[in-house]
């Protein structure tokens, strides 16, 4: 499964495009041989910008309604995974396309460098704590992921130790779902030129600067090893009830309407009703 462009779509007017993107959430899904060189971070689909960011705003319009829905019946949690190299757009995506969701059912948490107590427990356990309850969004911006890519590359557990890490999480992830948790994971996937550019905004814009670290440099010169990283913990974690999907994200434009389709996908596929109401309330008068 690709998201290479077919060459016949070059061909085809805009319109014609826009219809067949309806596959685009497949195309993006990842299965266990994924190759990250069929997935090219600049595809467009051939979607042209202003329709895309019109569509999208139309998949958000949905993506909130679906919510409404979802919130009130309390039947179900989404757990959205959102994992990315430095400057893949994580910020960014969550504020496009929750845009217009209520916020009450969003739960949004950031997994950085683990604090002491964090530290001192298992990695699962600082993850564990804010999966989402029914009825909640949780969205994870990096996650227990983080325990087989950056402890991975940086060599800071042996690999006996994370490579047992796969397993665990397949079997941690089949367990909220199992209880009740859809789960979404999603790779921002950026070209290494995208990443250098974004990386040299932050250092020139006083108000982006903040988000740089010189860290990021050294995790940069680290590319082709993370890239393997990622490969590997998206083959080895991918399954039916708990999928990754490989998002092209040098354009702004395009991921946005890609996670907002993938979200979309996945609350239909949820299929929230609002509670049906007490029998008694029909042609109740409010005085
Ligand atoms: P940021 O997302 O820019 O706030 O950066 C968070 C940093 O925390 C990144 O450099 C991650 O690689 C790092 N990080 C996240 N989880 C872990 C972990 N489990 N072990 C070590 N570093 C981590
Ligand atoms: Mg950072």
């Amino acid at each position: 499964m690709m998201c290479a462009r077919a060459p016949l779509l070059d061909a085809l007017p805009a319109m014609y495009v826009l219809e067949m993107a309806e596959d685009v959430v497949q195309r993006c899904l990842a299965d266990d041989r994924l190759d990250l060189d069929d997935h090219d971070p600049g595809e467009t689909f051939g979607w042209d910008k202003r329709e895309a960011q019109v569509a999208a705003t139309e998949e958000m319009a949905a993506v909130a309604g679906l919510q409404r829905k979802f919130f009130a019946s309390e039947q179900a949690a989404l757990l959205v995974v959102l994992q990315a190299m430095d400057a893949g757009g994580k910020d960014g995506t969550i504020r496009s396309v929750l845009n217009g969701v209520n916020p009450a059912g969003v739960d949004v948490n950031s997994f950085g460098v683990p604090s002491d107590e964090e530290r001192s427990h298992d990695y699962l356990w600082r993850v564990h704590a804010h999966a989402p309850a029914k009825g909640q969004i949780g969205i994870f911006n990096r996650s227990h992921y983080e325990d087989v890519l950056v402890v991975r590359v940086k060599k800071l557990v042996p690999e006996a130790v994370w490579s047992k890490r796969y397993g665990h999480i397949r079997e941690f992830e089949r367990m909220l779902v199992d209880e009740g948790t859809e789960i979404v994971k999603i790779f921002l996937n950026i070209s290494n030129d995208e990443q250098r550019e974004r990386l040299q905004d932050r250092v020139d814009d006083p108000d982006e600067r903040w988000k740089f670290r010189l860290g990021d440099l050294e995790d940069r010169a680290l590319w082709d090893d993370y890239q393997d990283a990622f490969r590997d913990a998206i083959r080895k974690t991918t399954t039916d009830d708990a999928p990754w999907y490989v998002v092209p994200a040098d354009r702004k434009w395009v991921r946005n309407l890609v996670v907002a389709k993938i979200l979309r996908h996945h609350l239909e596929r949820i299929d929230p009703k609002y509670p049906a109401p007490d029998d008694e309330i029909e042609g109740v008068i409010v005085e």
